[in-house]
């Protein structure tokens, strides 16, 4: 309570850029400013401080982070807290930054205490602080209706074009009675979809218990709820795991990073399977759950990348139809193998790669979500436009659903039928409560 008079009027800003770990990280963190007794803004406003959560994924995210680094500090003697993987990755030049205050991704959970302590006259010392990779409180719904719970840390994978090891460090896994207890709290606080999510989540081995068999002890909560695993690595899943999947409360989608179809590549890109074994696994789904969404990654312009590779690519996206594909052009990373390897791509080939992943992708999204029109879903309120009469969400199957409201409330579920697909590249499924 103290604390909360402390800082009653204090304004705190954040930035949020990259995967749904940062997104987590900022909600558990802009929850306990709120507790603490600040008050969240936009990141446009006057704040006392700002936080940017970072990325380091590609130069394009190191771009976008170095230019929320600079808005923010265009804002006066507001203090700016720098943390996530580009952090990580460029300390040196953040030190040189004055107004800046650095803080590694291992005691990002420290941000609320080093912004306190900074408001009170101190001086911030976060590398005096414990490493703590998992204690972040349940966010409030306020943020989203979907709450995540991290369950593993850090990678071993060293795939060769991948900063993240050498930026969220070695695989650590959490205690599955923490996680447990997370989910279990997520939903007394009444959320109704829950995110597994980590930086390699298929590998979580925590003593005895390995992926599977914590997803099957967090299925089992008895709750009205579903679960969704986040973006996950298509290698080291068992029999156990492709059961699960059709347990009622999992949702039918998984977005299984591909990367490539050109098995030449994914062994360059030193990937611990092979375009033939994803095949299977996706055939694997789709013979017991024939509209399972299956999404994913695909990196184009990889070094050494050919026409064969890329039309190897090409031909296994068209072949799998997947809900969505995320492309990437492939972006140096100084640090990493695949930097150093020859046959770098031009940046006018990516880009034409790029589009074409696109297209692509676009074709199979709009087939996919058609076949659901006259059928039913179980859609997720997310947002409620009472002016614009409308409410969206998303259904089972991970489809962004639109309904005219009728007196439902946010963050509850309604079962609804698809009526109409809109024409977009991104088409949104128009429904009716039934
Ligand atoms: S599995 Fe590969 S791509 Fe994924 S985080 Fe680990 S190193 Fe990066």
């Amino acid at each position: 309570m103290a604390l909360e008079l402390a800082n009653d009027g204090r304004r705190i800003a954040f930035q949020t850029l990259g995967c749904r770990l940062n997104q987590f990280e900022t909600d558990s963190l802009a929850s306990e400013f709120e507790h603490a007794g600040y008050t969240v803004v936009p990141f446009e406003e006057h704040a006392d401080a700002y936080v940017v959560n970072s990325c380091t994924v590609t130069n394009k995210a190191d771009r976008k982070t170095r230019n929320s680094i600079h808005r923010a500090a265009r804002r006066g003697d507001a203090l700016v807290v720098v943390t996530g993987c580009f952090a990580e990755n460029h300390k040196r030049e953040l030190q040189q930054q004055p107004g800046t205050l650095t803080v590694d991704n291992a005691r990002k959970r420290h941000v609320v205490d080093l912004v306190d302590a900074h408001l009170r006259g101190e001086i911030p010392q976060p590398q005096l602080l414990q490493p703590d990779l998992f204690s972040y409180s349940v966010p409030e719904p306020i943020f989203h209706t979907r709450s995540m719970v991290k369950i593993q840390e850090g990678c071993d994978n060293y795939c060769t074009f991948c900063i993240i090891p050498y930026v969220r460090g070695r695989a650590v896994s959490r205690e599955p009675s923490e996680i447990l207890d997370h989910v279990r709290r997520s939903l007394d606080r009444g959320y109704k979809e829950i995110v597994v999510t980590g930086v390699n989540i298929s590998r979580y081995r925590y003593a005895e218990t390995g992926f599977s068999l914590l997803i099957e002890q967090l299925l089992e909560i008895d709750a009205d709820f579903r679960l969704r695993i986040s973006s996950m690595e298509p290698d080291s899943l068992d029999d156990r795991f492709f059961a699960l999947l059709e347990h009622p409360r999992m949702s039918p989608h998984l977005h299984l990073c591909l990367q490539s179809g050109s098995e030449r590549m994914l062994l360059k890109m030193r990937r611990q399977y092979s375009a033939a074994q994803y095949a299977q696994m996706v055939g694997r789904i789709r013979a017991r759950q024939p509209d399972f969404n299956i999404t994913t990654d695909v990196i184009v312009g990889f070094p050494g990348e050919t026409e064969a590779d890329f039309a190897a690519t090409c031909a296994l996206c068209r072949e799998l139809q997947f809900g969505h594909i995320h492309t990437f052009s492939y972006s140096r990373r100084s640090g990493t193998r695949a930097d150093r390897m020859p046959d770098q791509i031009a940046d006018s080939i990516k880009r034409e790669r790029s589009e074409q992943v696109r297209r692509i992708g676009t074709v199979s999204k709009q087939r996919y979500r058609a076949r659901f029109v006259g059928r039913c879903q179980r859609m997720l309120i997310e947002q409620i436009d009472e002016q614009l009469g409308c409410a969206r969400g998303y259904g089972q199957h991970y489809l962004p659903l639109a309904i005219e409201p009728q007196g439902q409330q946010r963050n509850s579920f309604v079962t609804v039928k698809v009526t109409q697909l809109d024409t977009t590249d991104d088409p949104l499924l128009r429904a009716t409560p039934v």
